[in-house]
């Protein structure tokens, strides 16, 4: 069974604040961190760019180093691990694209990164720059649709 997400209200502060502040033909995006409990993956932490990241129309390429420093501080902090990546799309609805998943597959198949599943979280922004959230867990065999919660419940 796919596993729920859940954003915490922190992390998705993180990411609404990234993405009112770039600019709405670019992309943006950052690393996931958090807690996974098996049928419930908990994002805690949202990174932001980074000052080195490749910004595009139809992609974005985080910043590696700035990347990693957030991981560590993440772990050190309260054992958050990596769990995926977040970033927008210049359309909505959103879905992972064919650039999109082919750097899934290389994190999937790289042996120091040992993920056995990554989360994609999905922006998808409208001319008015509403934005429309979806989630997916990739595995190396499948890329499965996951529902996603958005903040603190109420
Ligand atoms: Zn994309």
């Amino acid at each position: 069974m796919s596993p729920a997400i859940h954003v915490t209200t922190a992390a998705w502060d993180t990411i609404r604040r990234e993405v009112a502040a770039g600019p709405s033909h670019l992309e943006t995006g950052g690393i996931l961190l958090g807690h996974d409990f098996g049928d419930l993956l908990q994002v805690t932490v949202a990174g932001d760019p980074g000052r080195n990241s490749q910004r595009s129309r139809d992609r974005f390429l985080r910043d590696s180093d700035h990347a990693a420093q957030l991981a560590a501080r993440a772990w050190e902090a309260d054992r958050a691990q990596w769990l995926g990546e977040w970033h927008t799309h210049p359309a909505t609805p959103p879905a992972p694209s064919s650039i999109d998943l082919a750097s899934y597959a290389r994190h999937l198949q790289d042996p120091d990164l040992s993920f056995d599943r990554f989360l994609s979280v999905i922006i998808g922004l409208d001319d008015q720059r509403q934005a429309l959230v979806a989630a997916w867990i990739i595995t190396r065999d499948v890329v499965t649709p996951v529902p996603i919660g958005l903040g603190d419940p109420q």
